[in-house]
C-alpha cells in the first residue's frame, strides 16, 4: 500500500510553486490583514471524500475554553473586519455560543462555516436563534444540487437534512432578499477538475434550488478541490495526482496573486497556533514557515511579511482564481 502523503511533494517535471512566483517576478507577502480566520477543530458528523482537514467523527480536536480566551483577547488587541469560524463543524464545539457571544461585538462581520447537517441536529436549534440575534453571515457548503453527486461527495442520505436545513434557514430570513441575513453557499467538483466559472454556475444553482425547492441563498463561491487531505489520498490511491498538479500549475494565472486570501487573513487552530491560511493549516506549514501562537501575537501580522507556500497554493492560482 501506498504510504499516505500529508501535503504534494515537488513532482516530475513540474516547476515548483515558489519557483513559479519567482519567474513571474512575484512574491506572495501580506497586506493588510483584515480576516481573522478560527479553525475550531477537526471534528465533524460528516466525512466527505474531498475534505482537505480530514475531518470527522472519529476526530477528537476541538477548540477549548483556555484557547478561546486567547482568542478573544487577541481580537480585542487588533481589530479585524471579519472573523470567519471554520471548522470541522463548529456547531459541535461545546463552547462556539460563547465564543459567538464575545467575538460578535469586536467584529463588523462575523460570519460562520456550516455544513448544515451539524446545524441541523435536535440537540443544536439554539444556535439557528444565537446566529441570527448576532446578523452571523452564515457560509454553507452544499457541493452540488444534484443529490447524486452531492451524496457521492458527503455521504449517502445528506442531501435531505441539507435542504431542510436550508429551508429552516430561509423561514428565519436567511438568504431572503432585503432581511439583512446573509446565507452564502459554497460548492466544489466532484473529482480532479477545475471548476466551471463562478457566476455561470451560481445561476444555475438559484435556478435549481428556487424551481426544485423554493430555495433562496445570497452568493455562491465555487472552489477548486484542494490537494491535501483526503483529496490528496484519492489522488495519490487513484493515480492522478500527477495529472491534477499539471493541470492546477498549466493554468497559473499570474494575476490572482494579488488577490490571495492568505495576503489578507490569519488563521489560527483549535490550539492556538497561526497559519497563513487554512489550507496551509491542513498541510501543518506554519505562519511565515515558523510555528507561533496566538497568545504571542500582540497586533495583527506585520504587513510585508513572507507568506509560506507548497505545492498545494496551485489550487489557488489557476484559472480566475479560487479563494
Ligand atoms: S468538508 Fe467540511 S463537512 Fe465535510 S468532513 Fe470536512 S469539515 Fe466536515
Ligand atoms: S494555499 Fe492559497 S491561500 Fe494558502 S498560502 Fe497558498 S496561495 Fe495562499
Amino acid at each position: 500500500m501506498t504510504d499516505q502523503l500529508s501535503k504534494v511533494p515537488q513532482l516530475d517535471g513540474l516547476t515548483s510553486f515558489s519557483d513559479r512566483l519567482k519567474d513571474h517576478q512575484l512574491q506572495l507577502t501580506r497586506g493588510q490583514t483584515s480576516c481573522l480566520q478560527l479553525n475550531t477543530g477537526l471534528l465533524c458528523d460528516l466525512c466527505c471524500r474531498h475534505c482537505h482537514l480530514e475531518a470527522g467523527p472519529k476526530r477528537n480536536e476541538v477548540m477549548g475554553r483556555a484557547t478561546m480566551e486567547q482568542v478573544i483577547a487577541h481580537a480585542r488587541r487588533a481589530s479585524y473586519q471579519a472573523i470567519d469560524i471554520t471548522g470541522g463543524a463548529p456547531e459541535l464545539v461545546p463552547d462556539l455560543p460563547y465564543l459567538i457571544e464575545q467575538l460578535a461585538p469586536l467584529t463588523p462581520r462575523l460570519m460562520l462555516r456550516t455544513n448544515l447537517t451539524a446545524l441541523g441536529r435536535p440537540d443544536k436549534s439554539h444556535l439557528l436563534e444565537l446566529f441570527k440575534k448576532h446578523r452571523v453571515v452564515l457560509i454553507a457548503s452544499f457541493p452540488a444540487t444534484n443529490a447524486g453527486q452531492l451524496e457521492a461527495q458527503r455521504g449517502q442520505g445528506v442531501m435531505d437534512p441539507s435542504l431542510q436545513m436550508l429551508k429552516r434557514l430561509n423561514e428565519l430570513g436567511y438568504g431572503v432578499a432585503g432581511s439583512g441575513l446573509q446565507l452564502d453557499l459554497v460548492a466544489n467538483p466532484s473529482g480532479a477538475f477545475l471548476p466551471s466559472g463562478q457566476e455561470q454556475a451560481e445561476k444555475k444553482f438559484k435556478r435549481d434550488l428556487g424551481r426544485k425547492w423554493g430555495l433562496e441563498f445570497n452568493q455562491l463561491y465555487i472552489f477548486a478541490n484542494m490537494p491535501l487531505g483526503r483529496f490528496l489520498h484519492w489522488l495519490q490511491q487513484s493515480d492522478n495526482l500527477q495529472a491534477y498538479m499539471e493541470k492546477l500549475s498549466g493554468s497559473f494565472n499570474p494575476s490572482t496573486v494579488d488577490g490571495l486570501m492568505c495576503r489578507s487573513q490569519l488563521s489560527v487552530n483549535w490550539d492556538g497556533y497561526l497559519f497563513d491560511c487554512d489550507f496551509n493549516l491542513a498541510a501543518g506549514i506554519p505562519i511565515s514557515g515558523n510555528a507561533a501562537h496566538i497568545s504571542e501575537l500582540h497586533d495583527d501580522p506585520e504587513k510585508e511579511s513572507a507568506i509560506a507556500v507548497g505545492e498545494h497554493c496551485y489550487a489557488c492560482t489557476a484559472g480566475s482564481g479560487f479563494t
